[in-house]
């Protein structure tokens, strides 16, 4: 059995406090409907959706309600029967204001819908669903990777002539602190990933699957090994890798597991590899043998204010707000809310904010938290102490791209490979001097992004 220490690891990375106790042995709950939700249109990388209804429709829960024409896109769905009593702008977690259908829940008729766990066993076989048939539900049923990234999965699965798939390897890391959603769904929703796993390595026609879990997780190491062991058709493992931060990185991940490098500005299909998180898994299994679009995920709330941390089955478009009430509210004086963990997450003023496909933690802090993590610490001149380029797993060097974008050079910035930035916030965590340098390097990136809208326009 593949448990024990990890020796997959990548260049740089830092250790931040895990805190993932708060949540980690908390069985995931279903939330009952809100009594309205609020669905982006836009959740994903890609083309935005258009509303496929009007003000004052009634609607189904699963009913799909937005799409795109563009092959980059994912539509959206309803997650509650109800009325739409809106086509507005709402607050979304990452770009601003984007357009969101608002449905009113209906007052009767709907149940809390649960996760269907107990619908797979060891006795699943991809064998009866065609490549087609699974890249279609797939893609009808709205699924996008639902680690953070949000690239549409059917895009990422389906066969591509002028890039073949070899491997396809399954991000268990987990690696952010406080977040436990995804290993919550490797303990108790181990054959329904298994399922989307293999599912997907039918799809994207690849020889061979590994799956990358750090070793703090040995109970989800042990679970995904066993049901794995069960799998005779295709070459299958399990690697545990280093617990380091941040090894859910995709090029840290490929780098870990089969010791191949993904060349600096191109993607993992480039050298054959597929790369899909587990709760994308779990969703292509739901979407393909149930027909159930993705309407609902895992959502770990932790911190350390709030009174009843879990792992929550919830639906999309469910407001922050609304989700902290069910989870008994806020115990302590709070600092901060944000979507997603310390190392990566935005933060929220807006608790009205909606919840997306990618929506995979909120996490609370308090001031104590803060104060600890030095967020608010006094920034002091570089010292050139080198501590920033030890810990960039890009191996970049972000003190100078901070320092281009400080003073509006983006040329220069661009020349030292910001674009390969993957805002990891590891400069950042160990640098003495406090400076913001991930913040500078995400300010730059918008920017220059703007600049290129701007001269397309
Ligand atoms: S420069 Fe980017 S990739 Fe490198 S450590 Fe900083 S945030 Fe991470
Ligand atoms: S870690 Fe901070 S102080 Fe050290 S070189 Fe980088 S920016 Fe300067």
């Amino acid at each position: 059995m593949a448990t024990g220490r990890g020796k997959g690891t990548f260049p740089g990375g830092v250790h931040p406090a895990e805190g993932k106790a708060i949540s980690e042995s908390r069985a995931v709950e279903a939330v009952p409907p809100p009594k309205q939700v609020a669905i982006l249109l836009s959740q994903h990388l890609g083309a935005p959706c258009q509303p496929l209804v009007a003000k004052r429709d009634k609607v189904q829960a699963g009913q799909m309600i937005g799409k795109s024409e563009s092959f980059v896109s994912a539509p959206v769905h309803s997650p509650v029967n109800g009325t739409v009593k809106d086509i507005a702008l709402q607050s979304h977690p990452v770009i601003g204001r984007v357009t969101a259908i608002l449905i009113e829940a209906d007052a009767e008729g709907n149940t809390p819908q649960t996760p269907v766990f107990n619908r797979f066993d060891h006795t699943f076989s991809p064998e009866p669903f065609a490549v087609e048939t699974i890249c279609g539900a797939v893609n009808d049923g709205g699924l996008v990777g639902m680690g953070g990234a949000g690239f549409p999965t059917r895009v990422k699965i389906e066969p591509n002539p002028a890039m073949i798939k070899e491997v396809l390897v399954i991000n268990g890391c987990e690696c952010e602190p406080f977040i436990t959603c995804d290993y919550r769904l490797m303990i108790e929703g181990t054959w329904q990933v298994l399922a989307g796993i293999r599912l997907a390595a039918k799809a994207a026609g690849v020889e061979k699957i590994r799956i990358g879990i750090e070793d703090n997780k040995p109970l989800a190491i042990g679970a995904m090994t066993e049901a794995a062991a069960t799998v005779k058709d295709i070459d299958i493992a399990v690697v545990p890798v280093k617990t380091k931060y941040p090894q859910g990185g995709e090029r840290q991940l490929i780098r870990s597991v089969l010791g191949k490098t993904v060349p600096t500005g191109q993607i993992p299909p480039t050298i054959g590899v597929c790369v899909l998180n587990i709760a994308t898994c779990a969703a292509i299994a739901d979407a393909v043998v149930l027909s159930r679009p993705l309407t609902h995920r895992v959502t770990t709330v932790t911190g350390h204010a709030i009174a009843k941390p879990g792992n929550y089955y919830v639906a999309m478009g469910m407001s922050v707000a609304d989700l902290l009430d069910h989870c008994g509210g806020l115990t302590a004086q709070v600092a901060k809310v944000l979507m997603g963990g310390p190392m990566m997450g935005f933060a929220i003023a807006d608790l009205t904010t909606p919840l997306t496909k990618t929506s995979g933690a909120i996490t609370v802090l308090t001031q104590d938290d803060v104060t600890k993590a030095k967020y608010e610490k006094q920034q002091t001149p570089c010292i050139r102490c080198g501590r920033c380029l030890t810990a960039c797993p890009e191996g970049l060097n972000p003190t100078k791209i901070a320092h281009a974008v400080k003073f509006n050079r983006m040329d220069l910035a661009e020349q030292y490979y910001m674009s390969a930035c993957i805002e990891c916030g590891c400069c950042s965590f160990v640098c003495p001097a406090n400076i913001e340098l991930t913040g500078y390097i995400k300010t730059g990136k918008i920017l220059v992004a703007r600049a290129k809208k701007r001269m397309q326009a």
